[in-house]
């Protein structure tokens, strides 16, 4: 792409780095030879200590709209691009160290990344990939022991970042505001190439590419949507053109189904709430569409956005439908999914559990889920007119509550728990609940992770609703 698009530059080295987890199910995707000897070469190389072979690494230019204002001055910071493994099935996949010095997009930031953020993205694209979410997965997280400051002195990792890319709607952006909008055809044709060969041949390329990000940011936010995943940073930059979830920050779930909440402190007029989501899909693509003037004509554009709201929809309604176990997704049906969001957000119920409960209904022992209405008439208005929709098709009651399991976990990836595992991280170099919690994500649907089975531990700890006083906790973006 040329040197406009990136700094080429080498990991700084990092003090004394320790591995704290590897994930092998991520090394599947690229298929790293990793032996257990191979570990102590696999901390070197991915803290940045020693080079990978071939490697040119570089810092990727971009820019972007943060809460709606467009800054000019971004690009990778802290994070380089390694390496790209080209896998036998035709995939690639971005090796991308965050965390590993500053580069010349830094604006005086120190590079780094705390060990505590570094947790959280290495866990949540472990839970959103199990939750059948596009997603950024990590190869391994790695301590080290470079002093980094943020509110407070804080230890500092190395996150080892799996991305089928790292094309941002920032990165048009980036070209389009700085006069050079004659390198936008070229980065298109990178793309087109690397992420949707199918329509390089087209006459309508330019539109057809607009076309297939809409419907991947769509259908990326209805998932979002239905197991109340909040990103926290919809910036632009933080927006990829293939639709997976990217850069972790104050992201978090719904505990009760509060369609202001947002897990992002800073965020004070909730622009990036649970509810607003959907609509700031739209005003992103929006301002990637102003990006794409120049090559395609601004009425197609328009007419391309236009079809994001209805694949978000019927993308949305599919996904609830399974969480309901209907098939048949008519006006009654979307009546039904009203009228729940509606008494749930009248009444104190685990989003998550909520769902989970309802797949014992009408057979199993479900009543349990009184006690998140007060007033059980409430519930059972709802339940009767489920009830006649359930009765309308002809499945088998215990095949429906079998798909149900499958389509509303058991297990999220908590706030709390995760505070859990990073202050047994931080305070006593403990990680085993790094471990015990990746064992949660990596099977979300399951009443026990297979590996646990047999373990002495608390499940419902993992699984119960979020404490009362811990309910719908915040972060900052630098936490
Ligand atoms: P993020 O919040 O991770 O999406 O980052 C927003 C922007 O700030 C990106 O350009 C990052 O590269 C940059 N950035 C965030 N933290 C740091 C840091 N500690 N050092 C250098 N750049 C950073
Ligand atoms: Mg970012």
């Amino acid at each position: 792409m040329g040197g406009d698009f990136y700094q080429k530059k080498s990991p700084d080295p990092a003090t004394d780095p320790y591995l704290i987890h590897y994930n092998p199910s991520a090394n599947q995707l690229i298929g790293l030879d990793i032996t257990p000897e191979a570990m102590p070469e696999f901390t070197n190389i991915f803290s940045g200590n020693q080079a990978l072979p071939d490697s040119s690494p570089l810092a990727m230019a971009y820019s972007g709209h943060q809460f709606g204002v467009y800054n000019p001055r971004l690009g990778d910071g802290r994070g380089l691009l390694i390496s790209e493994a080209n896998v036998p099935d035709g995939s690639t996949w971005d090796i991308y160290l965050k965390g590993c010095g500053p580069t010349r997009f830094a604006r005086g930031f120190d590079g780094r990344a705390t060990l505590r953020s570094s947790i959280r993205e290495y866990l949540a694209g472990e839970a959103m990939h199990a939750l059948g979410i596009p997603s950024t997965r990590a190869l391994g997280l790695i301590g080290i022991r470079d002093l980094i400051f943020r509110e407070r002195p804080e230890l500092a990792a190395v996150l080892v970042r799996l991305s089928d890319s790292h094309i941002r709607f920032g990165s048009f952006e980036y070209f389009h505001y700085s006069n050079k909008s004659e390198k936008i055809p070229k980065l298109i044709d990178h793309a087109i190439h690397r992420h949707f060969p199918h329509i390089a041949n087209s006459n309508d390329k330019y539109r057809l590419f607009f076309r297939e990000i809409i419907k991947n940011t769509a259908v990326l936010i209805a998932h979002w949507q239905t197991v109340g995943f909040v990103h926290g940073v919809m910036n632009t930059d933080n927006m990829l053109i293939t639709g997976a979830t990217f850069d972790y920050g104050p992201f978090g779930f719904l505990d009760r189904f509060n369609p202001g909440f947002t897990a992002n402190s800073s965020d004070s007029h909730g622009r990036y709430s649970w509810g607003k989501q959907p609509e700031i899909g739209h005003w992103n693509l929006g301002k990637l569409g102003e990006t794409l003037v120049t090559v395609c004509d601004s009425s197609a554009l328009e007419e391309e956005l236009s079809n994001y709201q209805p694949i978000y929809n019927q993308t949305f309604k599919a996904l609830m439908g399974k969480k309901l176990g209907l098939i048949l997704l008519d006006e009654e049906f979307s009546t039904l999914v009203g009228r729940l969001f509606h008494i749930l957000s009248k009444n104190p119920a685990d989003f998550t559990n909520f769902f989970r409960g309802l797949s014992n209904f009408p057979r199993g022992s479900w009543e349990n889920l009184y006690d998140y209405f007060p007033d059980q008439k409430v519930l059972d208005d709802w339940l009767s007119l489920y009830r006649k929709l359930i009765d309308r098709e002809e499945q088998d009651d215990d095949q429906r509550a079998s798909e149900m399991n499958r389509a509303n976990p058991k297990f999220i990836l908590r706030s709390h728990l995760l505070e859990h595992a990073i202050s047994k991280a931080l305070k006593e170099s403990d990680y085993t609940e790094i471990d015990r919690l990746f064992a949660f994500a990596q099977s979300p649907f399951d009443e026990l992770p297979k590996c646990l089975v047999g373990e002495n531990l608390d499940s419902q700890f993992y699984y119960a609703d979020t404490p009362q006083n811990l309910i719908e906790s915040r972060l900052s973006c630098s936490a």
